[in-house]
């Protein structure tokens, strides 16, 4: 903020019209930021709404911060307003990476930059930066932590003592989430190996990301399509020992599917081994209680954090800094991108990854809110 305010004052002078050149950016409190999310029924979201939201305040702009009720047209028609409204900047994580490409025009029109948050947007020359973490790491993350849960690896990636075969189940996300294609990617990218030498082995044969999808990522259909999977496949009183779930909402409805079905301590083997990602608090509480047994912590905040130092070089007429300039090519072009770290939560990392860094209380945590 400092340093912007110097860059403002070392400028042509006040008062000065001159802007052909390099003009000096402008006063913080005169710029506006619009950050469009996609729903407030994923925690997640909410958490980045408010950082970001806090973060850009803190810095002097204005804030149009907005949710969209996880409907396409909504999110359009809130990007739209804020164009019109005179924003100076956009900061949008897209529901349908894809169906932005109008409100993106629209923005480069107006000169407005644009950064993609968490989510690409894909098939516009108009995103400027991309904030993110590794989602193709998160896929891989999932899938390890599945591998060490079942035993067939250790904590520190040697073979472990299982030899399987092990049934399992595979879940992805919205196909029209970019994200979801890098998370699968990465898990199957994983898996694969696991699955050709029959330790692993998809009972339902499922194993395309179109099977394995889950539009909106509804906690509902997952819990609907965990509920067929095991009429379908599992009838013949074989079970299912491992369950690769890329997001604890989809976790959630897969673990009360297996729950009414019978799973738990009472069955021999007890709860298949569930992955998951958000670190949700109701899913924290579910590691804790031996029932789900990993997530992936993306810490928002730090995300938040990005996305607002990237957004201050824009508005001070400058390019934010990127770490990844390869990865993610959304149809049209690579936009340069800022990934960060994430981590696999079991239970016994949840004191350190997730309380000692205040991101949860211990309270929290046992009561699961
Ligand atoms: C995010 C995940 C989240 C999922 C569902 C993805 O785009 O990267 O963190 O679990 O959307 O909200």
């Amino acid at each position: 903020v400092l340093a912007l305010g110097l860059a403002a004052c070392s400028g042509s002078g006040a008062g000065s019209t001159d802007d052909s050149s390099g003009a000096a950016p402008k006063d913080p409190s005169d710029l506006t930021v619009g950050v469009a999310m996609p729903t407030q029924t994923s925690e997640r979201w909410i958490a980045d709404g408010n950082a970001v939201k806090a973060g850009l305040e803190e810095a002097g702009y204005t804030v149009d911060l907005q949710y969209a009720g996880d409907d396409i047209p909504t999110q359009q028609e809130q990007i739209d307003q804020m164009i019109t409204k005179g924003a100076d900047l956009l900061i949008l994580a897209s529901i349908d990476g894809t169906a932005l490409a109008t409100q993106l025009q629209a923005a480069a029109d107006a000169n407005i930059p644009v950064i993609a948050y968490d989510r690409l947007i894909r098939d516009s020359d108009n995103v400027d930066f991309y904030v993110t973490f590794d989602n193709y790491k998160v896929g891989v993350q999932q899938a390890t932590s599945l591998l060490t849960g079942l035993g067939i690896l250790n904590a520190d990636g040697s073979e472990g003592d299982a030899a399987g075969p092990f049934n399992i189940e595979l879940f992805a996300g919205s196909l029209d989430d970019n994200n979801a294609h890098f998370f699968f990617k990465g898990a199957m990218d994983t898996l694969q190996e696991y699955i050709d030498d029959g330790t692993l082995v998809v009972k339902s044969g499922q194993t395309d990301i179109e099977q394995a999808a889950t539009l909106r990522w509804l906690q509902e259909t997952a819990q609907k399509r965990m509920e067929n999977l095991l009429t379908s496949t599992y009838s013949d009183g074989s079970l299912v020992q491992g369950v690769l779930s890329p997001y604890d909402g989809l976790s959630r409805g897969i673990i009360t599917a297996l729950q009414n079905a019978g799973y738990g301590p009472a069955i021999s083997g007890g709860m298949p081994i569930v992955t998951g990602q958000d670190a949700e608090i109701a899913s924290v509480k579910l590691i804790n209680d031996d029932v789900q047994y990993s997530t992936i912590f993306k810490d928002t905040r730090k995300l938040a954090d990005q996305a607002v130092v990237s957004a201050q070089a824009f508005l001070a007429e400058e390019e934010p800094e990127a770490n990844d300039t390869e990865s993610y090519d959304n149809g049209v072009k690579v936009v340069p991108s800022f990934l960060l770290d994430s981590d696999v939560v079991v239970k016994d990392g949840i004191q350190s990854l997730l309380i000692d860094s205040g991101y949860w209380t211990e309270e929290q945590v046992a009561s699961g809110q």
